[in-house]
C-alpha cells in the first residue's frame, strides 16, 4: 500500500527525511516512532501530498507520488491525481481540527457531501452509522466545544473515514489528550486495526504498538534507525539511539 524508497527530503539546507526506506502492505498497521523533529510528520505529510519529496521514490497503492533519482527531473503526480488520491486517504491529526461551527455530525457529513455525488438523506445516515461505530451515536448534534478531547478525537476519526479511505495516517492522535482519554480513542483505532484498515501511526504508544502494530519503525533525525515486529524491537532494541528513546517512554 505504501512503498518509500530511499525517499529524502529537505528545507533548504535542512535535509529532515535522509534515504527513507520502507513498506507497508495492505491491511497492515505501522507504527512511526522516534523523537521530536525526526522527520515523522513530514514522512507522513509527503504521502498525502501536502510535502514533495526531494529524492527517491513513494508509491501509494500503486501511484507514483513523487520520483527523483539522483540529478533527475522531479516526478510528480498530476494535480488531478493527486486530489483523488488524497480523498482515498485519511489523516487525524495531534489537534482535532473539527470545524468548530458544526455539529459532530455536519463535521463527518461535510468532505462527503462536498465531494461525493450521493443524496444528502444517504450521506446523513452514513455519518449517524459512523459516529455510533466511534461510540458517539448520542452526540451527533453536539459542537466541539461541548465534546472531550476524546470525543473530538473520535470525531476527527469518523470524520476522515466518511471518505471511506484505504489509508489512514495518524499523527500523534493522543498526544494533546488527558490520559484517561487515551484509552477510547486508542480502542477507536484497534477496532479500525482489527477490521483491516491499512494505518501509519506515529505515537508514544508503545502498548498500542505491541499490541496492534505488525511493524515498529524507530526513526531519529530522518533515519530509519531500527524497525521490525514491535515485540522484538521494543524488548530487545539493538541500537543505542532506539534504546535511549526507548527508556524514556517506556
Ligand atoms: P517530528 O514529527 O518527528 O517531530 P517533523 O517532521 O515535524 O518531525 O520535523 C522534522 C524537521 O523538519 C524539524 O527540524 C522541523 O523543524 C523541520 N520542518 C518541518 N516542516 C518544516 C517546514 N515546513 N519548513 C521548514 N522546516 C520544517
Ligand atoms: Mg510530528
Amino acid at each position: 500500500m505504501v512503498l518509500a524508497d530511499r525517499v529524502s527530503k529537505s528545507f533548504g539546507s535542512n535535509e529532515v527525511l535522509k534515504s527513507i526506506s520502507l513498506e507497508v502492505k495492505h491491511g497492515e498497521v505501522m507504527c512511526l516512532v522516534g523523537p521530536s523533529g525526526s522527520g515523522k510528520s513530514t514522512f507522513l505529510r509527503c504521502i498525502n501530498h501536502l510535502e514533495v519529496v526531494n529524492a527517491g521514490r513513494l508509491m501509494v497503492d500503486g501511484d507514483l507520488i513523487g520520483y527523483r533519482e539522483a540529478g533527475g527531473k522531479l516526478y510528480e503526480l498530476a494535480p488531478k491525481d493527486a486530489a483523488r488520491q488524497r480523498r482515498d486517504i485519511g489523516m487525524v491529526f495531534q489537534r482535532f481540527n473539527l470545524f468548530p461551527h458544526m455539529t459532530a455530525l455536519e463535521n463527518v457529513m461535510e468532505a462527503p457531501l462536498r465531494v461525493k455525488k450521493v443524496p444528502r438523506a444517504k450521506v446523513e445516515q452514513d455519518a449517524r452509522a459512523l459516529l455510533a461505530r466511534v461510540g458517539l451515536a448520542d452526540r451527533a448534534d453536539y459542537y466541539p466545544a461541548h465534546l472531550s478531547g476524546g470525543q473530538q478525537q473520535r470525531v476527527a476519526i469518523a470524520r476522515a473515514l466518511a471518505m471511506e479511505p484505504k489509508l489512514m495516517l495518524f499523527d500523534e492522535p493522543t498526544s494533546a489528550l488527558d490520559p484517561e482519554l487515551v484509552g477510547e480513542v486508542l480502542d477507536v483505532m484497534k477496532g479500525l486495526a482489527k477490521e483491516g484498515m491499512t494505518m501509519i501511526v506515529v505515537t508514544h504508544e508503545m502498548g498500542f504498538a505491541r499490541e496492534v502494530a505488525d511493524s515498529l519503525v524507530f526513526m531519529d533525525g530522518g533515519v530509519v534507525v531500527e524497525s521490525g515486529d514491535p515485540d522484538e524491537v521494543l524488548s530487545n532494541p539493538q541500537h543505542r539511539r532506539t534504546q535511549a528513546f526507548l527508556s524514556k517512554v517506556l
